[in-house]
């Protein structure tokens, strides 16, 4: 049991989530045509298949390095509204992180909370207006909460706060995004952001089981 985060595990949780967002983007996409215009799924794939196909990231030597870089691409290759959101959780993450090799768990959370602070800085949504930032912000919060504990439980906490906190979206009415255009702005329907949020993490919860 490792107690910090590598560059490689951190290339091998980016290729992870690509490859779990491949596996469920019609779901995204079904997700995000009752609440919006269904391009979720497949604009998150887009741009991490962008991501994956980059050589210049896989041999990225720092983790900050290859954060931003993964952010950067998610921008210019994603569009829609979710493509600069996403793309700044990492790009702020990598900021944070800087010219290291090796995150232990304080680093890591601290990079995350400046992931989520600039997806809401952007956004302007807080918790509880069935945005991504639904499932990010829960996951953040455990991940703090967790640590004292070894970092793969910690990010295993992660992700299932991030289940739950995506499965909570069902009940809210959307204020932000082209939910809160549709009829009863959403109640009933998860957000497909929050979904996306909550595969982001479990993926980081998978990176470091070794
Ligand atoms: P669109 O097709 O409307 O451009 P996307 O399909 O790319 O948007 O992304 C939709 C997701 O973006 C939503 O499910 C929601 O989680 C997220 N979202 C929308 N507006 C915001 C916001 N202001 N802050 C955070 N997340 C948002
Ligand atoms: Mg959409």
């Amino acid at each position: 049991m490792t107690s910090t985060i590598s560059t490689q595990q951190v290339w091998q949780w980016i290729t992870a989530y690509r490859d779990e967002i491949d596996r469920r983007v019609d779901e995204l996409n079904k997700l995000d045509a009752a609440v919006g215009d269904g391009d979720f799924g497949a604009s998150m794939q887009r741009g991490l298949d962008a991501v994956v196909a980059d050589s210049t990231l896989s041999d990225q030597e720092f983790i900050g390095e290859l954060l931003k870089k993964v952010g950067m691409t998610l921008v210019s290759a994603m569009g829609g509204t979710s493509g600069p959101l996403v793309g700044t959780f990492f790009l702020k993450m990598g900021i944070s992180l800087g010219e290291i090799t090796e995150a232990d768990l304080e680093s890591w959370a601290r990079a995350v909370r400046a992931g989520v602070e600039g997806v809401m800085t952007l956004g302007q949504a807080k918790p509880g207006e069935k945005t991504m930032i639904d499932g990010m912000m829960p996951a953040l919060e455990a991940m703090e909460a967790a640590s004292e504990a070894p970092f793969h439980h910690a990010l295993q906490r992660a992700a299932d706060a991030a289940g739950v906190g995506a499965q909570a979206t069902r009940e809210m009415a959307a204020t932000k995004g082209r939910a809160s255009y549709v009829g009863g702005a959403g109640v009933g329907a998860l957000d497909p952001g929050a979904v996306g949020a909550s595969i982001l993490f479990e993926t980081m919860g998978r990176s470091t089981k070794d």
